[in-house]
């Protein structure tokens, strides 16, 4: 059998009924992974030891008491904090750290039997969309290893399409987690603002960050979502989930309203991505759904207004790494000043940098309402175009992203470009809605993906729509290093 094609929603089904074990499917992903990460780096570290000691921990269960996500391997994005585990945000500032707790929503997809295999790669604390902002090398794209994975959870999405990890969390402010799935021709899921716990999550923009799952397919996003989802005490911007959220259950879409949103569809969106989103289209309108065009009037304005708040909230959350309370600390300092300005000099990769600059100087006396005001404004404008499109449609879609995966140092010179990359996944931020990407077919045998994006907490409405749309877009490619792996032998089977 080909373990590693197994989906989530199968692999549990074999392991709560006793036909396969924990320890089997752990080792047969350990193994692709000492294959493939060579080539791939998806992984900054790799956690066997842990990885097999709760596999055999599920394995010592009575069949009928394994906990619902018993033995499936998970990986796990190093922006999230894993007691007495490295957690670096592939930053030379956290290098050796080892948080003293486990982020909440990593603890309720442990507790609910997942297997953690490691901490993937990812930009400099999520700064970037293709992943080359790690301190530690870039990640390569499964689908073709001279490209990039999108960013900044390449690590995650990489990962999951190289069969390196069944399923993944990724974390997203921008668009971390539905760019990097579309690019690797996957599913990426971004739950709406508070629906999932930051506690543990290391900040970035803390009035964006979101944490969400990376998988195979919808179904498999829907497993996931059902635990993370839920209101945490340790953050207070955590909310319980207005109703249960539920797996998917038919492919319908019958009468469902969706719309394009032409500010973010055509214009800038490449020719081949184009051809792609306008494909499937027609393919869920043969599906029954309704298609027209729709409009966030003030989206051109979202990846300005992006690029004011979130770097003006991560200088501020970054104020903390000051060579005193974490990780780097420069030997060679004078003075505590001298200090705090060595170890930063040091510990902060460029992009970082520029952030913080950005950040800073938008916060400033005198600035502060010419820029950070204005893009509030900006934010608010955008919340209401979504509230008044959804007034017309049930879901919004547009492509994830205006490109394919591009080569590795293609835009690394030209941090504009590189922002460019997340003109159709910002809007959604701001506004803290739902969305989720889907791999919707193939251009010039890269992945495209599409995005379906939904009013806030409504996750199923929307994995139902997705879950719809991906039977009607019938996408089934797998990267090469998925589609090469051999029959496992199961230990113990005839
Ligand atoms: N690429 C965007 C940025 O660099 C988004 C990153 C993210 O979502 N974490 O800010």
């Amino acid at each position: 059998m080909k373990l590693l094609r197994l989906t989530a929603t199968e692999a549990a089904r074999m392991i709560g009924e006793g036909s396969l074990t924990a320890t089997e499917l752990t080792a047969a992903y350990l193994e692709q992974i000492e294959k493939h990460d060579g080539d791939v780096f998806a992984y900054l570290k790799v956690t066997p030891e842990v990885a097999l000691r709760q596999a055999e921990a599920i394995d010592l269960l009575p069949a009928g008491e394994r906990p619902p996500l018993a033995g499936l391997p998970l990986a796990v994005k190093d922006v999230l904090c894993t007691e007495g585990i490295e957690t670096t945000c592939a930053s030379r500032f956290l290098e050796n750290y080892r948080p003293v707790y486990t982020a909440t929503c990593v603890k309720q997809v442990l507790s609910a039997g997942a297997v953690m295999l490691g901490k993937t790669n990812m930009d400099e604390f999520a700064m970037g969309s293709s992943t080359e902002n790690s301190a530690y090398g870039p990640t390569a794209n499964p689908w073709d290893t001279g490209r990039v994975p999108g960013g900044s959870s390449g690590g995650s999405a990489a990962a999951v399409a190289a069969g390196e990890a069944l399923w993944a969390l990724g974390s997203a402010t921008g668009g971390s987690i539905r760019q990097p799935a579309a690019f690797c021709g996957i599913v990426g899921l971004k739950p709406t603002y508070g629906a999932v716990s930051r506690y543990g999550l290391v900040a970035f923009a803390s009035s964006f960050d979101q944490v969400g799952p990376i998988t195979r397919n919808v179904m498999d996003a829907a497993l996931l979502m059902r635990h993370l989802a839920g209101k945490d005490p340790l953050d207070s911007t955590s909310v319980e989930y207005p109703d249960e959220i539920k797996l998917p259950d038919d492919r319908d879409l019958t009468g469902v309203r969706i719309g394009v949103i032409s500010e973010i569809s055509g214009e800038g969106i490449d020719s081949g991505v184009r051809a792609v989103i306008d494909e499937t289209m027609k393919k869920l309108e043969g599906a029954g759904a309704s298609i027209a065009e729709a409009s966030i009037p003030h989206a051109e304005y979202a990846l300005p207004a992006y690029y004011i708040l979130a770097p003006a909230e991560a200088s501020a959350n970054l104020a903390r790494y000051d060579g005193v309370r974490y990780g780097l600390r420069a030997a060679s300092a004078g003075g505590v000043t001298e200090m705090y300005e060595e170890t930063r000099s040091l510990g902060f990769g460029d992009e970082v940098k520029r952030r913080i600059m950005l950040g800073t100087y938008a916060l400033s006396s005198g600035y502060y309402e010419a820029y950070y005001d204005q893009a509030q404004k900006v934010r608010t404008l955008i919340i209401r175009d979504f509230e008044s499109a959804f007034e017309d449609f049930d879901f919004l879609v547009s492509p994830t992203a205006p490109t394919t995966a591009f080569r590795l140092g293609e835009k690394t010179a030209d941090p504009l470009t590189m922002y460019m990359s997340d003109i159709c996944t910002i809007p959604v931020n701001l506004a803290g809605l739902p969305a989720i990407s889907l791999p919707a077919g193939l251009s010039d045998g890269l992945p495209v993906g599409l995005q379906i994006i939904a009013p806030p907490f409504t996750a199923t409405k929307l994995l139902q729509a997705a879950f719809s749309a991906e039977a009607a877009i019938g996408f089934d490619g797998l990267s090469p290093l998925l589609e090469g792996v051999e029959e496992q032998e199961k230990p113990g089977a005839s």
